[in-house]
């Protein structure tokens, strides 16, 4: 079933907060969204919560110069499947039924040769009033679709007909002028995702370890499990629950790692987010290892080299996934690295990430795809974000896959 996209216009209402919300549901349900939002809409959201949430630029001025040139706005009127307003304000609705173009959403909805939804959210009185009524009839007499408003208790204390309709209502109606369902595109497909750190005893007391907080391997785990797949994350030890859905392994060292992956194969995609130690002391002593008492003292640690986990399932002969992907988190020349490591380790995608700053143990991460087809850079976007584009990748590459030529 092929991905569908919306472009959605947010206006300035107290509902906007709620497209937020919409964004995810929607990517539930595997539609992307693209975003316009007025400047009464930036008073609600901001742009910045947009982008994340939808790992695209947010559109906001027709005379921007940089979103003129990364799309200009015609062009955008066309990107997406279908146009959705929402929260559709009476100032929107005027506007869009009078034909204005005094801004980029308004504009927008003039340009585009796509169906065109509109969600109203607005005071009682502002919906009843007859001027509001006449542009809802002049909007649907264009052939527009607008949605009933709910009837309850409003954000102004007042009562009656004006509240956005629950989300379940706008995704239903939205996926049925996109055409049906658009289904989870990885249903049936299993993916194993390795998280965390590993830990290496020294002693039954102490270990080698790294900074890793497994956040980014929790969030991809979350967003394939959103798109229909079946998720084991095997993972190290980390401060975070498993998301309820997805089949938790925990382990603590490389080898233990290792061996969980082998155990959980076969599988159809297999993404390596841990940052398993390269290396285990070669010898864990049976007890506590003792002070000497003397300061100074220096004590050598020989150490081992661990199994590749990515690299061993990346060259299986029997039953190797379909799409292995590996992380390269690097400190210096991040591109050249992980081209190398495509290809020494035999995986099918590398996502390059600079760790030089706070991204170990952070919330934000900068990703550089890189395949054998070439390197996409993704802008910075939270670790929620990059998890929700990476995994729509995933279900795309397969989709295009499973889609017969026509
Ligand atoms: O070589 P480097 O450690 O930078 O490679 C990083 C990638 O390889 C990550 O995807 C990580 O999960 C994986 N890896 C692994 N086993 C190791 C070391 C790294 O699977 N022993």
């Amino acid at each position: 079933m092929s991905r569908k996209s919306v472009l959605l216009v947010i206006g300035g209402g107290i509902a906007a907060y709620k497209s937020l919300e919409l964004i995810r549901e929607l990517a539930k349900r595997n539609i992307s969204s693209r975003c316009i939002l007025t400047r009464a809409g930036q008073e609600f959201v901001t742009p910045m919560s947009v982008a994340a949430l939808t790992g695209e630029k947010c559109y906001t001025d027709i005379f921007d110069h940089d979103d003129e040139v990364a799309m200009g706005h015609i062009q955008l009127s066309r990107s997406a499947d279908l146009v959705v307003v929402c929260p559709a304000t009476a100032d929107l609705m005027s506007r869009a039924a009078v034909g204005l173009a005094s801004d980029l959403a308004s504009t927008a909805l003039l340009a585009s040769d796509k169906d065109v939804l509109f969600v109203p959210a607005m005071n009682v009185r502002m919906w009843e009033h007859p001027a509001t009524q006449r542009n809802v009839e002049q909007l649907k007499r264009d052939g527009k679709q607008v949605m009933q408003p709910e009837e309850g208790e409003m954000a102004c204390g007042e009562v009656g007909l004006g509240r956005l309709p629950n989300l379940n209502s706008i995704c239903d109606e939205i996926e049925r002028l996109l055409g049906g369902s658009t289904g989870n595109t990885l249903v049936g497909k299993h993916a194993i995702v390795t998280a965390g750190p590993t830990i290496e005893p020294l002693d039954p007391v102490r270990f080698l370890s790294n900074r890793s907080s497994g956040r980014q391997g929790y969030t991809i785990a979350s967003a394939l499990l959103d798109l229909g797949a079946k998720v084991t994350l095997v993972s190290g030890p980390v401060a975070l629950p498993v998301p309820s859905g997805v089949d938790g392994v925990h382990i603590e060292t490389a080898i233990q790692m290792d061996e969980a992956v082998r155990d959980c194969l076969p599988a159809d995609i297999f993404i390596g987010v841990a940052a398993v130690a390269d290396w285990r002391p070669s010898q864990c002593a049976d007890n506590k290892v003792k002070q000497k008492g003397e300061s100074q003292t220096e004590i050598s640690v020989s150490l081992k080299e661990n199994p590749d986990i990515l690299q061993t399932v990346a060259n299986l002969k029997d039953g190797r996934p379909e799409l292995v992907i590996g992380f390269a988190a690097e400190t210096q020349d991040v591109l050249e690295h992980a081209r190398e490591k495509l290809h020494r380790k035999g995986c099918d995608w590398i996502l390059a990430n600079d760790v030089a700053g706070d991204v170990m143990g952070g919330r934000e991460n900068e990703i550089t795809l890189v395949s054998c087809d070439g390197a996409e850079s993704w802008p910075r976007l939270t670790k929620d974000a990059v998890a929700r584009k990476l995994a729509t990748q995933v279900a795309d590459y397969f989709e295009q896959k499973e889609t017969p030529n026509e």
